[in-house]
């Protein structure tokens, strides 16, 4: 079985301006290559300045990498990540591509699963090698779901970010890389300039650890100590739908069901209640702490631990404590 693992960069949150290979993207390739062997393993990666991410890669070890490494595909053109996403997948004749799921990667493989009458699952929590079956949560993560793929069909997979473990060290092998051209496609949005936001906090759909600020946070300015928390632990900070309507945070901020899915080891609610709809987006968290003054309140029959208590001075006891 072939593995095409679409791997992304990022913004390296210690050195500006650096792209370095997302966490899940090397999640992806250890997983493919500890499953199916380093030599039916090969990365798929476009950006600009690929330098760091490509080192990365190869010190992993899949056996070969398609890059792309031009301003053109600095941001995502479905067009051209379309036409080079199935340039390499057809060269490689793979059955399988893995992705972390995002708007990009959902967009991408939905268009061409459907060119290609492939298999796709999206926002996976698991893959099964030996069933071909898919792992996915369902009804806000009321239920989990086990789906069989159809026999016979590549299959095109999108995973949740830090949905998959590896622990142990994996040894691949020496990598090949593969150029690809850019002007065999054309992209109907084009990149000129590219200025990212300044940010020194993880991204959240991504983060091992966030601390989500509720209601009772109270304003903006009462998310500062929720910041200086997160720095301390590496934290990105999140928001339920209540602090983002009343303009306490913006909407990039909201965690559930209309905010981002997010699956970190640690998620920490901080004066959030725990509405089924912010369940949705933060329930398959590994370890979920609750800080609340209500004993009663429902996040706290979703908690695996729970503070009692003020989050005005919970939080900066905790904040000195680390
Ligand atoms: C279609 C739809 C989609 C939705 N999508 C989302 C979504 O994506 N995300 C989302 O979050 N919600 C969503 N909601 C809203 C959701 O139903 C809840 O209204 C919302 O999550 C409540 O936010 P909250 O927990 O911050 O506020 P509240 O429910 O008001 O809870 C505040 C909590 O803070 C506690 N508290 C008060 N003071 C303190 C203090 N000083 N220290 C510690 N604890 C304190 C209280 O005991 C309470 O438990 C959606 C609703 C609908 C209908």
């Amino acid at each position: 079985m072939k593995v095409l693992v679409f791997c992304e960069a990022k913004e390296s949150l210690k050195e500006a301006g650096k792209l370095v290979l997302s966490d899940s993207s090397k999640e992806l390739l250890k997983f493919s290559i500890k499953n199916v062997g380093a030599e039916n393993v090969s990365a798929f990666i476009l950006g600009e300045n690929l330098a760091s991410s490509l080192e990365e890669i190869k010190s992993i070890g899949p056996a070969k990498v398609y890059s792309l490494d031009s301003l053109s595909v600095k941001i995502f053109s479905s067009d051209i990540y379309k036409a080079k996403l199935e340039e390499a997948f057809l060269k490689e004749s793979a059955n399988l591509i893995f992705a972390s799921h995002s708007p990009d990667t959902e967009t991408v493989l939905a268009i061409l699963a459907a060119k290609l009458e492939t298999n796709i699952a999206t926002d996976c929590l698991g893959f099964d090698f030996n069933e071909k079956s898919v792992l996915r949560s369902m009804y806000s993560n009321k239920l989990s779901l086990k789906s069989s793929l159809a026999e016979g069909k590549a299959s095109f997979i999108s995973f949740r970010p830090n949905s998959i473990h590896i622990e142990e060290e994996i040894s691949g092998t020496n990598t090949e890389i593969i150029s690809l051209e850019a002007d065999s496609a054309e992209a109907r949005i084009k990149c000129i300039e590219f200025k990212a936001a300044a940010s020194k906090e993880p991204s959240l759909t991504e983060a091992a650890i966030i601390i989500s600020g509720g209601r009772a946070m109270g304003n903006s300015e009462n998310f500062s100590i929720l910041r200086e928390l997160a720095g301390k632990i590496g934290a990105a900070v999140g928001a339920s739908r209540a602090a983002v309507d009343s303009g306490y945070a913006p909407h990039s901020m909201q965690v559930g069901q209309t905010g981002k899915v997010v699956s970190p080891n640690l998620y920490i609610a901080s004066g959030i209640s725990g509405a089924i709809q912010h369940f949705a987006g933060m329930g398959s968290s590994k370890v979920i702490v609750a800080i609340n003054t209500d004993k009663d309140a429902p996040i706290l029959k979703k908690a695996d631990y729970a503070i009692i208590g003020d989050l005005f001075e919970v939080i900066p006891a905790l904040s000195a404590l680390l």
